[in-house]
């Protein structure tokens, strides 16, 4: 029999008290949601809390998720988004500091059983708990994603993370917000046991008892969960070896992000003025960090971004729910080159059946190879078996005809950008496919509109524009162009999100939209080259705003080849004003491709990247003249330079409507171009920066 104590909302959390006196607190969200740790969430596990304080008929408790996959999402961002009163933010931690500690302090042994995701402020309570418990589900991952919101866990969570797996093991994730998964957890000691879900709470139980036991003995501690090895020891032990780490750990930090981002710099502060300090003062540490950075505007942009990434604060097609979506299962990719390859990947990994066309065999055993290794590698990534690898591939097959395709849901079309050659794979595929499918191009330049026409179905086409490489790139432009249904926009929207990708609805316009913006930003790289400015200083100038890599790297990265096709494309096009450079011309034809023809701007080799010089350029160009002008432009200056080539086109493509809105501009450069987040995206930079759009 189990006895139930209402909580202040029945419906969240909820307690149970079995007949052996165990106590179940089981983290219930309302109206079937994931459980979120926001203010009614927070009041009702004090209220339940307080009332265990005194409980002499409970043994111990275990606390547990109800979602299928979810134990805590966290805490309520939206909430965090309000907070700007450093005195608010600085009681609202304290709270949660004192509710974890509380649970803590409880007079008997709290487990935490954790199967789903496990998030941020869910995370810092199962972190007070005395042990923890982690199921071997693939959809149990647990993170502090605090420094991804420019903040820092800050409900004890950058204290006792810690304490828990030692200093060195915790400030990987502290750092980075990166994901721990279940057999990580277990070898770094934030787990006992990592048993399937199905015998979590049986494990559990047996684990408490023995805890209820240990405490007869005098032993009120949680169980022992890792042997730490000696640099472990050093580091968390010894001080000068401490502070040595802790040094080493900003250089690395002020590298990677040049400063922008002053969220990993706190915490590490928090955790050099914390050590060897009492658990008071600790926490105050943490409180203080968190009232100064959460008003800055890092992370006021960062909380923000991460909002209006959200389906449901989107709005529009993003969020509506059309009654007649249908769910995308079978899925047939044409063209076996390196996006059909990266997208078939990232759809089988999604748990998509996919059938990958290609006329020629040799490209589908490439396919089928580099598939299977990228495949292992990525579940070796998450710590799963050979049986995932199995049935991850279980789920592709391969074809030279499209034979196979006639019960696919959906057609990806990735093959050459040769518009005879998509028009033709257009009209073979309305011959085989059922009525229903949907067919979408990976193009990068060309007409959606036109190619919609060689078939019997122009309402149900439209861009699916994924970026390389497929699997890893967040963003997917879906292009709408004017003949486009709704229903199969809702549709492919709905896919993309459901495939964990952004999507940004696009006009069919040229190059859509990332590329259109990166055009002119290249080529006035190049023009800053003709100028006299170095490669190098121009790249380092676009980095140390806090772009991933500098313009002529990411040419490199590219392939010239694409560069000089899309600009060929653009130029063509009246307003965009695009005029290719002679050098990327010259270059393209002496083979010069970059990356992966060894050699395009920079040389490649075993060595670091070495840029060509201007002797060299002028020998592969001519017309480059000797003039020094740009050389004598300061970083500054040049930054200046290449932001504001974006932000013009930037105000373009608002002005002609090619995305919705301003946050899809933002979200767009973000996600398809490495727009620095902390600027909040290219539309709210150039607000800030007062490059007013006309239509704004
Ligand atoms: P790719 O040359 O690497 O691969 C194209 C593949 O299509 C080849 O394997 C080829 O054998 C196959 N193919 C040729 N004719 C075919 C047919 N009739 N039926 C089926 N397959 C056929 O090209 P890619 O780089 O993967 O580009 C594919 C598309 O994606 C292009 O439209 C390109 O503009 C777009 N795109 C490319 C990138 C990129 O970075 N490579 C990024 C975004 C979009």
């Amino acid at each position: 029999m189990t006895t139930s104590t209402p909580a202040t909302r029945p419906e969240t959390p909820r307690l149970e008290r079995d007949e052996s006196g165990i106590a179940i607190l089981t983290l219930e969200g309302r109206d079937g949601h994931p459980f979120i740790l926001d203010l009614d969430a927070v009041s009702a596990l004090e209220a339940i809390v307080e009332s265990l304080e005194d409980r002499e008929d409970i043994r111990g408790l275990v606390i547990r998720g109800a979602g299928t996959d979810v134990f805590c999402a966290g805490a309520d961002v939206d909430a965090i988004a309000e907070m700007s009163d450093p005195d608010e933010i600085m009681e609202t931690s304290a709270r949660g500091q004192e509710l974890f500690s509380a649970i803590e302090e409880l007079p008997f042994p709290v487990v935490a059983l954790i199967h789903g995701a496990c998030m941020g402020g869910g995370l810092e309570l199962a972190l007070a708990a005395h042990a923890r418990l982690v199921s071997d589900a693939t959809a149990t991952r647990l993170a502090l994603p605090e420094v991804r919101l420019g903040i820092l866990p800050a409900w004890g969570g950058t204290t006792r993370l810690p304490e828990v797996i030692g200093l060195k093991a915790a400030l990987p994730y502290l750092l980075t917000g990166r994901t721990m998964y279940p057999s990580r957890a277990r070898s770094l000691g934030l787990a006992l046991e990592c048993p399937p879900k199905e015998l979590l709470m049986t494990r559990g139980r047996q684990r408490l008892e023995a805890m209820i036991e240990a405490r007869h003995h005098g032993h009120h501690g949680g169980p022992a969960s890792r042997e730490p090895g000696i640099v472990d020891y050093l580091v968390d032990e010894i001080p000068p070896a401490t502070r040595a780490y802790l040094a080493l750990a900003e250089r690395q930090v002020k590298k990677e992000t040049r400063g922008l981002y002053p969220a990993p710099l706190a915490l590490l502060d928090v955790l050099r003025r914390g050590r060897n300090k009492s658990r008071e003062t600790r926490f105050r540490l943490e409180r203080e960090a968190l009232a100064r950075l959460l008003p800055g505007s890092v992370s006021k942009h960062l909380v923000s971004i991460f909002r209006r990434s959200r389906p449901k604060d989107r709005g529009g097609l993003y969020a509506k729910k059309f009654a007649g979506v249908r769910s995308i299962r079978r899925v047939g990719v044409v063209g076996a080159g390196v996006m059909g390859r990266g997208i078939a990947q990232l759809l089988i990994e999604k748990g998509l059946e996919v059938r990958l066309v290609d006329p020629f065999s040799e490209a589908l055993v490439r396919a089928s190879r580099s598939l299977r290794s990228a495949v292992e590698k990525a579940v070796r990534r998450r710590r799963g078996g050979r049986v995932e690898v199995r049935a991850t591939l279980d789920r592709l097959m391969l074809g030279t005809d499209y034979s196979g395709l006639a019960a696919a849901d959906l057609i990806i079309e990735a093959v050459p950008e040769i518009p005879s050659l998509k028009e033709k794979v257009f009209e073979s595929l309305t011959e085989v496919l059922g009525e229903h499918a949907l067919i979408a191009s990976n193009t990068s330049s060309l007409s959606v509109a036109a190619l919609a026409a060689h078939t019997d179905r122009p309402g149900r086409v439209a861009g699916l524009h994924f970026f390389n490489p497929a699997p890893k790139m967040p963003l997917v432009e879906v292009v709408r162009h004017d003949g486009a249904d709704e229903l199969t926009l809702a549709t492919l929207v709905q896919f993309a999100q459901s495939i964990g990708k952004t999507p940004v609805l696009c006009s069919d316009a040229p190059a859509f939209v990332v590329n259109r913006l990166l055009a002119p930003y290249l080529l006035e790289a190049v023009s800053l080259l003709a100028d006299g400015a170095e490669i190098t200083t121009v790249d380092a100038a676009a980095r140390g705003f806090g772009l991933p890599m500098g313009p002529f790297a990411l040419m490199d990265t590219v392939g010239l080849d694409v560069v000089l096709h899309v600009c060929r494309h653009l130029e063509s096009v009246p307003d965009v004003g695009v005029s290719t450079p002679d050098l990327i011309v010259a270059m393209a034809d002496k083979g010069l491709l970059g990356k992966k023809a060894g050699m395009g701007f920079y040389r490649y080799g075993k060595r670091r990247p070495r840029p060509h010089t201007r002797k060299e350029l002028i020998a592969f160009d001519p017309t480059l003249d000797e003039s020094h002008f740009a050389a004598r432009l300061g970083r500054q200056a040049l930054l200046d330079r290449l932001l504001t080539v974006l932000a013009k086109e930037g105000e373009r493509v608002l002005d002609e409507n090619i995305v919705e809105s301003r946050d899809d501009l933002d979200l767009a450069t973000i996600y398809g171009m490495g727009f620095p987040p902390w600027t909040g995206g290219l539309a709210t930079w150039m607000r800030e920066n007062h490059w007013e759009s006309e239509s704004s």
